[in-house]
């Protein structure tokens, strides 16, 4: 498993994703910017709904590919994945991850969504284009057409 975002303050130092990790995962990678942080091997604690989610709030298509993301789109993207994984945290998590309270309820993260689960809602950020819902990676993905174009 790759580096985590460090959101619990709990890691080892060697487990933690640092910003310079990050760079440099998405430098050797020309996959589409959301399977690369979803993919496990290389970066880890990162679940389709946060990926999704981090994107929109970062302004990245998602079909990007990954070394081929802006700089200041790194750092943006970097940022965005730790405030929705603490939001995440914030409500218990998202069912489908690791992140279970501690009685082991699930998560109400999913009822908290940015873009996930959002097709065909106003997006709240440019309020000019409807969610739209498709498939990359056999995962769901919702993107804002205007604000990641
Ligand atoms: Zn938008």
């Amino acid at each position: 498993m790759g580096p985590e975002p460090d959101v619990t303050g709990k890691l080892d130092e060697e487990n933690i994703l640092t910003l310079g990790k990050f760079k440099d995962i998405l430098s050797k990678s020309g996959k589409p910017v959301k399977l690369l942080i979803m993919d496990q091997e290389k970066i880890g604690g990162v679940g389709n709904i946060y990926a999704t989610d981090a994107l929109w709030l970062a302004k990245v298509n998602p079909k990007t590919p990954a070394n081929k993301l802006q700089r200041d789109k790194v750092t943006e993207l970097y940022k965005a994945i730790h405030t929705v994984l603490k939001a995440g945290l914030k409500y218990g998590g998202a069912s489908e991850l690791a992140f279970v309270t501690p009685d082991g309820a699930e998560g109400e993260y999913q009822n908290h969504t940015l873009a996930y689960g959002q097709q065909g809602k106003l997006c709240s950020r440019c309020k000019k284009a409807k969610f739209e819902k498709y498939f990359l990676g056999g995962r769901g993905t919702y993107i804002c057409p205007i604000c990641q174009k």
